[in-house]
């Protein structure tokens, strides 16, 4: 229903409705209050000059207006409270006046001022308070009040068609009160108990409806998958070429893979595992798998660096394949060349970072995209990559593990596979944690491993407030570095402000043992593999999340050394004790999603798609859980796509798909 529908609501008005995303007479019911303020009757003998008091009484005298400037008025009259007489006054309310007549009971809500004996009143409400007052308070703008927006929306409770998504069974379960009860309780709060019965149905609705969407979605396969044929001898075949013997969990992930690439469906998935775990091998391994069903490949990786790792990797493990590395560095001539080849299909497989969707990048034959460190990327470069092909199998990878839960509830129409088991020789990182104060502590550590032969990573605190101030910061560490080590081995810096190039070279030269301590910024932080490396010392640590720390941590311990991290903080440390804990990273992602929530851990900040008007999906976790299987047994239970169950497909169809 149009806002116009609304008596009283004027062209501007609606446009101030409609600057805060208000557009409907329904938005404008479910433009909910964000807070409530709460009123008890406040006591005669104990009122503070300049405070909020709220006190009840009866008009002793007719009000009077005076009108000033133009639309202003001050409307003012007396009230006995029983045992004190005060003046009111209240402004911009003379068409109140003749609703208030001498002896009329009245609540008035205001600012006290001691010297005039006055209340400035802020409402007005009818009758006696018998107990508290509750009003709501909503998010309003330089345009619109508060009080104004309570006033439409309660002209809109009376014109609203408010439909109850909650199928009865469920209401009768949760003892859910109706709904459209709910809503006029959430807008007009009567007490604190039936605020909050209002709030819990309709929370539940709104979480039920997003679980519902989801688990429809997961429900609804898709049929648009790439046709292909391949026998899975074939994929033996290819398995056996890799150098190493994979672990059961990548031998379960490439099935998986092989099985979602075959099938008619299209490939979701999402390949997660702790740093280290050899992801990258699955990633080649359904690369081949592509090609030898007939199409191009695509890997995109969030650093020049890491492209590059995996290009060299990718062509020392299958060497066969034509493969094309498209960075952000190519030199003009052989950018072109490079396009050229991947649109006439000379190349099997693109390797990249997100120049892979480049305007003038056209694939011949795009059939798989994968993306590595997949929630480093915004969502819309992983959308557009997507968008590259006609309908592109997808696989997503994640060094940061979603807490299987909390996985499980918002990505449930994402497949996902998960590699827990370590590759053979790997050995838990040693994590030690220490003070500002121990330098000496952690420089004759690091000169141990020095001496043992080993390479170390040093990690310069990132504050990100300023480049310059990381700039310096990493400069500033490097040089300590260099003082306290420059006669025993080669220290080295690398940051993001450097030309790829040159970031490159050193990266080549650290993995040559070249240098032994390199000094970065959090540049190093996804993917770079370099055995020899035994240590990581990072600085300030407290400045990163846990699951970052975490991974940074997977750059050492990558074979059968002793290896340590040095966390160095003189803040929170209690936080980071738990990685001295655990070399879990599931674990790791559990605490760090219920320490700072889930926000960032896929961008989904930036998607729309979470935002919740009342729930919360951290503090409200559990009702995301029990919604999940509420809505899974509600769709099984009906034929969704009969008639009037349209209203599912009503839901999902503004959909952006959750990646
Ligand atoms: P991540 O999952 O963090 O991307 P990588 O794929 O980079 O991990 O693998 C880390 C290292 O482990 C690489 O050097 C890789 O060659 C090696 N690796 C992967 N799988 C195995 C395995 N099954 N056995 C031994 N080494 C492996
Ligand atoms: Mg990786």
């Amino acid at each position: 229903m149009e806002l116009k529908e609304i008596k009283g609501l004027g062209i501007n008005t609606i446009d101030n409705l409609k600057a805060l995303n208000i557009h409907s007479v329904e938005e404008l019911v479910e433009y909910y209050p964000f807070r409530y303020d709460v009123y008890e009757k406040s006591d005669l003998n104990n009122l503070e000059d300049g405070s909020n008091i709220i006190i009840d009484g009866v008009v002793e005298s007719k009000p009077t207006v005076i009108h000033f400037k133009r639309n202003k008025n001050k409307m003012s009259f007396r009230l006995n409270a029983g045992s004190k007489l005060f003046n009111i006054t209240i402004f911009n309310r003379a068409f109140l006046k003749n609703n208030i007549h001498v002896g009329m009971e009245i609540t008035v809500i205001g600012k006290y001022d001691f010297k005039n004996n006055l209340i400035v009143a802020s409402n007005l409400r009818k009758g006696l308070l018998e107990k508290t007052v509750i009003e709501p308070v909503y998010h309003s703008s330089s345009k619109i009040t508060s009080k104004r927006i309570s006033h439409f929306i309660n002209k809109a409770l009376e014109k609203a068609i408010i439909k109850d998504y909650v199928p009865e069974k469920l209401n009768k379960k949760y003892k859910l009160m109706d709904k459209e009860k709910a809503i006029n309780y959430i807008h007009k709060p009567s007490s604190k108990t039936t605020t909050y019965e209002a709030i819990k149905k309709l929370k539940y609705e709104e979480v039920f409806l997003f679980m519902l969407k989801i688990s429809y979605l997961k429900k609804r396969k898709d049929n648009n998958g790439l046709k292909r044929n391949l026998d899975f001898s074939e994929v033996e075949k290819i398995v056996s070429k890799i150098p190493f013997e994979l672990t059961k969990d990548q031998t379960k992930s490439i099935k998986d893979i092989y099985e979602d690439l075959i099938s008619p469906h299209r490939m979701n998935r999402l390949l997660q595992g702790d740093v280290g775990s050899g992801k990258t091998a699955v990633a080649f391994v359904s690369l081949y798998i592509n090609k030898l069903s007939g199409y191009q490949g695509a890997l995109m990786a969030p650093t020049e660096i890491l492209a590059s790792q995996h290009y060299q990797n990718i062509l020392k493990m299958f060497p066969e394949l034509k493969v094309g590395l498209l960075t952000g560095k190519l030199k003009a001539k052989e950018r072109k060349k490079l396009i050229e080849n991947i649109k006439n299909g000379e190349i099997d497989i693109v390797i990249g970072t997100h120049a892979l969707i480049s305007e003038d990048v056209t694939y011949n034959n795009l059939g798989l995209v994968i993306t590595d460190e997949q929630h480093r990327f915004g969502v819309n470069q992983r959308g557009n990559l997507k968008n590259k092909g006609v309908m592109p199998d997808i696989l997503y990878m994640s060094a940061t593990p979603i807490p299987r839960t909390y996985a499980l509830t918002l990505y449930g129409d994402m497949d996902i596979s998960s590699i827990k088991t370590m590759p053979k020789g790997r050995k838990a990182v040693k994590t030690i944690l220490m003070d500002n104060k121990d330098v000496k502590k952690y420089l004759t550590m690091m000169l141990e491993e020095i001496k043992k032969g080993h390479q170390i990573y040093v990690v310069a605190p990132l504050v990100e407030e300023s480049e310059k101030i990381d700039l310096e910061n990493v400069y500033k560490v490097y040089e300590n570095m260099n003082k306290a080590f420059h006669k025993i081995c080669k220290v080295d810096v690398l940051h993001g402000k450097m030309k790829s190039q040159e970031k490159d070279e050193i990266m080549q030269k650290f993995k040559n043992n070249e240098i032994q301590i390199l000094v970065s910024t959090t540049v190093i932080e996804v993917g770079v593999d370099v055995p020899n490396a035994t240590m990581m010392v990072i600085l300030d640590s407290f400045r990163f999340g846990l699951s970052a720390l975490h991974q940074l941590r997977g750059r050492v311990g990558r074979n059968e050394l002793d290896s340590y991290c040095i966390l160095v903080s003189d803040k929170e440390t209690k936080r980071l004790e738990i990685l001295t804990k655990t070399n879990d990273g599931f674990k790791v992602a559990e605490e760090d999603f219920l320490l700072r929530g889930s926000g960032d851990l896929f961008g989904l900040r930036q998607s729309g798609d979470m935002n919740f008007k009342l729930a919360d999906i951290k503090k409200d976790f559990e009702l995301f859980k029990l919604a999940k299987e509420d809505s899974q047994r509600y769709l099984e239970s009906q034929d969704y796509y009969k008639e009037e169950y349209n209203h599912i497909k009503e839901l999902t169809e503004n959909i952006n798909n959750l990646d």
